[in-house]
């Protein structure tokens, strides 16, 4: 594959302010000017270098907003201070009230209550669909439709979004195609198969020390400028700003951010193929079970692998609790929401995370209690962990 988003990463080159390594943190929320007339063209968005006000930009956020865009491949990029704070102005600037979205079901239980809870009130509408079936998603698609929107690998179940085949469909319909690739940062690369706008929530593997929320919206300068307009832009005016000395921190995290997923989808892997020779049936792209297996691997940047996120089912909520628990007092990794930390993280999702999904949703999309979702972290011994973890499994009679 000629396209490498570490490389892209790599090839950047910042410099301080004096002649530091890294750049110059813009500690401050506004900008002074020596002649207020270039103030007034910095407010119209007309004295390229210049900065106004740190809502509207920043020099911290737009390096960041730059590695990510050369992540993604896409033209540029608009950081902001959660991936709520991506998702919800992207979806609001691209749709009018009496639109209508089509969405995956398995998403991230935020994005799900936005669609469903929140959006209405301002006349947005969603269907929500098997992202695996493009003819499911064709079949919802009205003459009020504006957005397709997925999870590259979705969360919790880990399906895998055909992003080909998606954007086929979003250009044969003029809809923005708008993928969220918290779950497969590098792994895979949605802008390249033909998605409009990609979003991250920087919280999770992109940032991974898990201290700070932050998210990202890429895609063309024309849409970012959208999002940023001082008129009618939905990052400008709902205004979830990544503040500076974050944004300096998360850029720093992301240059080892390479090394920490293959290390991630190494961990994942193993142990996915030791429990699945166990007998547990365990949700892996990178397992030949998985029923996207192939998909993925048309799709996928190879050398980052299969991603750290896995999932298995142990029958019920007590066993899945259980199971936590013990896996927590064994130092196995934490009972926590969120990914992508060092640390493997593990919750049952249909109580944490996708709490917001009713149960009766959560049962027709095969999302039951006993699931855990695991964030496989960065162990070095990777073997160990597994023997420890079969231990645990056997103490609370999973296996
Ligand atoms: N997208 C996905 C796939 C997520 O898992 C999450 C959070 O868990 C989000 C978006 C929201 O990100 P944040 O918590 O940074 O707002």
């Amino acid at each position: 594959m000629s396209f490498n988003p570490a490389d892209n990463i790599q090839d950047l080159q910042y410099f301080g302010e004096f002649g530091g390594v890294n750049p110059s943190i813009s500690d401050s929320s506004t900008y002074t000017f020596l002649h207020a007339k270039t103030m007034m063209d910095t407010f119209e968005g007309n004295a390229e270098g210049c900065y106004l006000y740190s809502r509207h930009s920043s020099p911290s956020n737009l390096f960041l907003g730059e590695a990510l865009a050369a992540m993604e491949g896409t033209e540029t990029a608009n950081v902001s201070a959660s991936g709520m704070g991506a998702i919800t102005p992207t979806l609001m600037q691209l749709c009018n009230s009496g639109d209508h979205i089509v969405s995956s079901r398995t998403i991230y239980g935020g994005s799900y209550a936005f669609l469903k809870n929140f959006a209405p009130k301002f006349g947005i509408t969603t269907s929500f669909v098997n992202i695996t079936s493009l003819e499911q998603i064709e079949a919802s698609i009205n003459k009020n439709t504006k957005v397709l929107f997925c999870e590259a690998v979705s969360n919790p179940l880990l399906e895998i979004a055909d992003i080909k085949g998606l954007s086929k469909l979003a250009k044969k319909h003029n809809l923005k195609l708008v993928v969220d690739n918290t779950f497969s940062p590098l792994s895979i690369a949605p802008a390249k198969l033909g998605a409009d706008v990609v979003i991250h929530s920087l919280t999770k593997f992109i940032n991974g020390s898990s201290d700070t929320v932050g998210g990202v919206v890429c895609g063309s300068q024309e849409f970012i400028n959208d999002l940023r307009n001082v008129n009618d832009g939905a990052s400008m005016l709902l205004g979830p700003v990544m503040d500076s000395l974050r944004s300096a921190s998360v850029l720093k995290n992301m240059r080892t951010l390479h090394i920490r997923i293959k290390k991630h989808s190494e961990n994942a892997m193993c142990l996915s193929e030791n429990l699945e020779k166990d007998g547990i049936k365990i949700i892996y792209p990178g397992l030949k079970s998985h029923p996207q297996h192939e998909l993925y691997k048309s799709m996928y940047n190879k050398e980052y692998g299969f991603g750290g996120m896995l999932a298995f089912d142990v029958g019920s909520l007590v066993k899945a609790d259980e199971l936590m628990e013990l896996m927590q007092n064994r130092n196995l990794g934490y009972l926590a929401v969120s990914l992508g930390f060092y640390k493997t993280l593990f919750n049952a999702p249909g109580t944490g995370t996708s709490s917001e999904i009713p149960a009766d949703e959560q049962k027709e999309m095969g999302l039951s209690d006993g699931l855990i979702r695991f964030s496989i972290g960065l162990d070095n011994n990777i073997e160990r962990t597994y023997q420890e973890m079969k231990k645990c499994m056997q103490e609370v009679g999973v296996l």
